[in-house]
């Protein structure tokens, strides 16, 4: 045998053992979000990066009863019904209106299944009032953006975060109520897994002239009768560790539920368009 083999064997050996006894690092003192994540414009949301572990946890707010009904409310006379627990005709899966809702309903229940993916509207929308109500599995599983997540996307770009809150810390951009990393709930109203919550939606999309912002999108959002976004500025289509933009053009889109891999079930989702919209 040459000598040559015998140093790359040598080399790759004191390789490994360097490798193994290199020191770990450190852990992270808030392993629940991030630090290296772009920063957040300071005027519109405060010195924090996306998803920034070391912001404030919302303070806990139990909310009243009105407002999560045991039953289902009836809609409003001139809403639009999403779902109404009997079908969901006016649902798709993926990008296109033929593709079928692969989502199941159970006992009125429409149920998120997992690597389903997404499901939209086949309608678009501009400005409206949204109800949605739903429900984080029980007994909950996993923790902080494991547990019970999934998401209502407002013109399927913009996310009001779905998650299991209760006495579970996230990062607080990604709790129940946020505009998903860039504003976290003004409050925690989240009700236990496995009981039924609301989301009372007001939207104002973004505005365009020339292919250039003019107007950006504004939410309030009122979850379980208790406000968590009181018209905030959307600055941007939301994601993970990212800070979106707008695209400049789209003004209208339909509405999404997530699929996060967390069996959430949804019932009663009704819309009431405020402008934009063709029957
Ligand atoms: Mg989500």
């Amino acid at each position: 045998m040459s000598k040559l083999p015998v140093l790359a064997l040598l080399a790759v050996s004191v390789f490994f053992a360097c490798a193994e006894d290199a020191p770990k690092p450190k852990p992270v003192d808030h392993p629940i979000g991030y630090q290296d994540t772009p920063l957040l414009p300071a005027e519109k949301s405060g010195t924090w990066h996306v998803h920034d572990g070391l912001r404030p946890q919302p303070r806990v707010v139990t909310p009243g009863s009105a407002s999560t009904p045991e039953v289902p409310g009836k809609a409003p006379a001139d809403a639009v019904v999403l779902f109404d627990g009997t079908n969901t005709d006016k649902w798709h899966s993926g990008n296109k209106n033929d593709i079928p809702c692969k989502w199941v309903i159970e006992k009125g229940e429409l149920i998120s299944v997992a690597k389903a993916g997404y499901v939209f509207t086949k309608d678009e929308f501009e400005d409206f009032q949204l109800h949605v109500e739903w429900a984080a599995p029980t007994p909950p599983h996993g923790d902080s953006q494991g547990r019970g997540n999934s998401g209502v996307f407002l013109h399927g770009k913009y996310e009001i975060q779905v998650l299991d809150c209760y006495n579970n810390p996230t990062y607080p951009d990604g709790s129940a109520g946020s505009v998903y990393g860039q504003h976290p709930p003004l409050v925690n109203a989240s009700l236990p897994p496995g009981q039924w919550q609301t989301y009372d939606i007001v939207f104002t999309g973004p505005k365009y002239k020339e292919g250039k912002l003019d107007k950006p999108a504004f939410v309030t959002v009122i979850h379980n009768g208790v406000v968590t976004q009181n018209h905030a500025e959307i600055l941007g289509g939301t994601g993970h560790k990212t800070l979106g933009k707008y695209d400049g053009k789209t003004e209208k889109g339909p509405i999404g539920l997530q699929d996060h891999g967390n069996p959430v079930r949804y019932r009663n989702i009704w819309i009431r368009p405020l402008k934009g919209y063709d029957e």
